[in-house]
This record gives structure tokens, sequence and C-alpha cells, in this order.
């Protein structure tokens, strides 16, 4: 089982083309400024069978999908977990005759990456690692902070990601989902672009009651 936060597809924010994107909910690390606090708590969440994900990753290349985007939350924090998920998600792409490629969003530096958590990355082509860093702001897509970086570490994934590594767009890839009475936002925004857009809503009669941004 994964503990997960939400699953979505597609996500076009989060790496290159339409995306299955899986939020894993628990998350130890506590950056200052971390966007998606609702994600920390390693009891909420739901959990989910390693089948059902499978079946979602089949269905989600079945209608196109171009890779998978695990993100959170912190993946490393359910290493047995993830490295399965991502084996059977490769076994699936194989199986499908898919070039989907297979990205994982992870805080911890790569020097931290050790034992079980290394492991769990065997079947991933490109890696973001890295606390997100308040102090340092970036304009590189997909990338929170100037400190994180974009890996790439198989050939696919360097065909895929190599053209993104120093890539600063204009504007930033954005989603916005509702479901389940919540509006939530699929993306890495800019610094100040959230409290941006809840001035902006304002103007418009729109407030949050609560946001994932603020304690
Ligand atoms: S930015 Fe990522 S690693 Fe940092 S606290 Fe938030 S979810 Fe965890």
């Amino acid at each position: 089982m994964l503990r997960v936060s939400r699953i979505h597809f597609p996500v076009t924010a989060l790496g290159p083309g339409r995306r299955l994107g899986v939020w894993v909910q628990g998350c130890p690390l506590g950056c200052a400024g971390c966007i998606a606090r609702d994600t920390w708590d390693a009891e909420g969440g739901r959990e989910v069978s390693l089948s059902e994900l499978a079946g979602l990753w089949r269905e989600a290349l079945a209608a196109g999908a171009e890779g998978l985007t695990v993100s959170g939350g912190e993946p490393l924090a359910q290493p047995a977990a993830l490295g399965e998920f991502l084996l059977a998600a490769a076994r699936i792409r194989a199986e499908l005759a898919s070039n989907a490629d297979l990205l994982v969003y992870t805080g911890y530096e790569p020097g931290e990456i050790t034992g079980p958590a290394a492991g769990a990355l065997d079947r991933a082509d490109a890696v973001i690692t890295g606390r997100y860093d308040v102090t340092r702001p970036t304009r590189l897509i997909w990338r929170g902070s100037a400190n994180q970086v974009l890996t790439t570490r198989t050939p696919l994934g360097t065909l895929r990601y190599g053209p993104y590594l120093d890539y600063a767009p204009d504007l930033v890839p954005f989603q916005v989902a509702a479901s389940g009475g919540y509006l939530w936002f699929v993306g890495v925004p800019r610094q100040g672009d959230l409290p941006k857009l809840e001035r902006a809503l304002r103007q418009r009669g729109v407030t949050f009651e609560a946001v994932s941004w603020r304690p």
C-alpha cells in the first residue's frame, strides 16, 4: 500500500506531456514556505493498493499518458511501496510498448538518498531533488527553488528532460482542479504567485477558508 494525498490525470504542469500525477501523503521535512502542508501528516490521505495504482497507470497509458509524476509529500518516506510501484509502472510501460517516463520529486538531497530510498528510485527516469528553499527563488521549470536539481537517470530520462534542464519559461505551467469541495493547484508556482492569485480572486469575491501554503 502507498499512502497518497491525491491522484490525477491528466497532469500537464509537472513534467512533459500529459501525465498521471500521484501525490504521496506524509512528509517529515517541514520546509519553511512549503505550499503543500496538507501533505505533511503521515496519517492523512488514504492508503491505495499497488494493484489499484498499477490499474490507474495502465488506464492512463491507454488514454495517452506520456509520463508518471510522483510528488508529495515525500515519496521516499515510503521507499518500499514507492519502489514496487515504480517497478510495476516500468513493467506495464514495457508491456504496452510505451515510452512514457517516470519522474519522482523528493525533498532529500542526493547525498541523503541511500539504502532503501536509493533502491526505490531504481526505475525512475528522472528525479528532482532537494528541499524547497524559500530564500532561493528560481525561474527554472518544474522546480520551486534554485537549489533543487533535475537529474536524468536513464537514456529515456535524458531524451525527455535534457531540453528542460535549464529551461525557464516566461509563464509557469499551472493547472487548477476542483474535487470534493476543494480547489487545488497542480504545478510549481513562482514565489509570490499564490498571494497574487489570492488577491486577484478576493477582488472577484472569492476567498479561501483555508489554504495549504499557510499554517
Ligand atoms: S516542499 Fe516538499 S519536501 Fe519540503 S516540506 Fe513541502 S512536501 Fe516536504
